[in-house]
């Protein structure tokens, strides 16, 4: 007697790694090639230049055979100087991280505070600039989707405070749970470098990792003396000339990444983006009906690539996942840091659709009923009708 529904798919409903489609998988299902032969270079030259059109960048995109952790060492790396004073954005567990190496790499972060129920406040980030008369801070990191909270931060109106403030601080953007899912423009927003990998809206498995870099970075990159060899981006752009890597590529990944691109092409990044936000929207939703409160406070920075929830007071967000994944075998995200137990995260982005959110939120409602934590039942329903109306 089976007493465990190990039947059937499981539900991968973190906040990435993300459920990787078909179509990618038989991709990356080929022979791996000579990475120095003729073959390569061909299809480099044309993966590199279309891996721009996802970060909408006219500059160079350069792919590391790394976590989205290296490409964030890579964009700090490359344009920073020991002692260097960069600005920073307590948004959550992700941009505690990123500041948290910044320190290991001698530069001096500096931590604008947050609470981490919303995304970065542009207004602090301007007065702070202002202040900085002598120009000391050499860069703006922000992370555009806080992965822990499921907060966006508005990366256009953070440019605006930069230029209002008239500093000339570079620019650097974390979007590795936004990019492919949440609207984002390289260029358009000014921004200097922008970090992703490929586990989450590029629909790809984990092991790839991104610095769009522009113009004014690769300036910077020039007299910055941060030690770097692996991330260096010199090596690598020269390569890249051709369509070759410094180093052994991760080939497969490529492969599936030329299919993502393509797929999102395809698509279409609006569509793309139109159906992250109404997935979003019919979560929020099933989570009021829910009686359940959303980690995020500002509406105006709702994440369209996940959901946190908190649990109430008393109950524990982490036996309510193990109930989940016991009786329903999905897996919903944890809670980071000061939020370990306290919220539970829904991920809704990447190769995701109707049925699929349906399912998920049926996963959730089943498991707060027997996890004993309070709620009133509806939420499917109230996502249900939402979808059904905005089709
Ligand atoms: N930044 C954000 C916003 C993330 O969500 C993550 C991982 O989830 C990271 C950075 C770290 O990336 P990785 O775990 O791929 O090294």
């Amino acid at each position: 007697v089976e007493t465990k529904p190990t039947a059937g798919r499981h539900f991968l409903q973190i906040p990435g790694p993300t459920n990787v489609p078909d179509r990618v998988l038989r991709a990356m299902d080929n022979p791996t090639m000579d990475h120095r032969g003729p073959e390569f270079g061909r299809f480099g030259k044309a993966l590199l230049e279309k891996a721009r059109t996802v970060f909408r960048t006219a500059s160079h995109v350069v792919i590391y055979p790394a976590s989205g952790t290296g490409a964030w060492e890579a964009a700090l790396a490359n344009t920073l100087s020991p002692g260097d004073r960069v600005l920073m954005c307590e948004t959550g567990w992700f941009a505690t991280l990123w500041r948290e190496m910044a320190e290991r790499l001698t530069l001096r972060p500096e931590f604008l505070a947050g609470d981490w129920r919303r995304g970065a406040d542009p207004a602090q980030i301007e007065t702070r600039l202002r202040e900085d008369k002598e120009r000391a801070i050499k860069a703006v990191c922000v992370v555009h989707n806080e992965t822990s909270t499921g907060a966006t931060s508005r990366i256009d109106e953070v440019r605006k405070a930069i230029d209002a403030a008239g500093h000339p601080a570079l620019l650097l953007v974390d979007t590795i749970s936004s990019l492919g899912s949440i609207d984002y423009r390289h260029d358009e927003w000014g921004v200097d470098v922008t970090v992703a990998g490929s586990q989450k809206g590029l629909m790809l498995p984990p092991g790839l990792s991104f610095n769009a870099v522009s113009a004014k970075a690769l300036k910077a990159s020039e007299d910055a003396k941060l030690p770097r060899s692996f991330w260096d981006w010199r090596a690598m752009l020269a390569a890249n000339e051709t369509g070759y890597f410094p180093y052994t590529p991760a080939t497969n990944l490529l492969y599936g990444l030329d299919a993502a691109v393509d797929m999102l092409a395809e698509a279409g990044l609006d569509n793309v983006f139109a159906r992250h936000d109404r997935h979003a929207e019919a979560t929020r939703r099933a989570v009021r009906a829910w009686g359940l409160e959303i980690q995020c406070e500002e509406p105006r920075h709702y994440s369209s690539s996940l959901t946190a929830v908190r649990v109430p007071e008393g109950h524990s967000a982490d036996a309510l996942r193990a109930t989940i994944l016991e009786r329903h075998n999905m897996s919903l995200g944890n809670g980071l840091g000061p939020l370990k137990d306290r919220v539970f995260r829904i991920g809704h982005l990447g190769d995701f659709g109707d049925l699929q959110l349906v399912g998920t939120l049926g996963g959730v409602e089943m498991g707060l009923r027997a996890a004993g934590v309070p709620h009133k039942p509806g939420g499917v329903q109230a996502a249900m009708e939402y979808l059904a109306g905005n089709a």
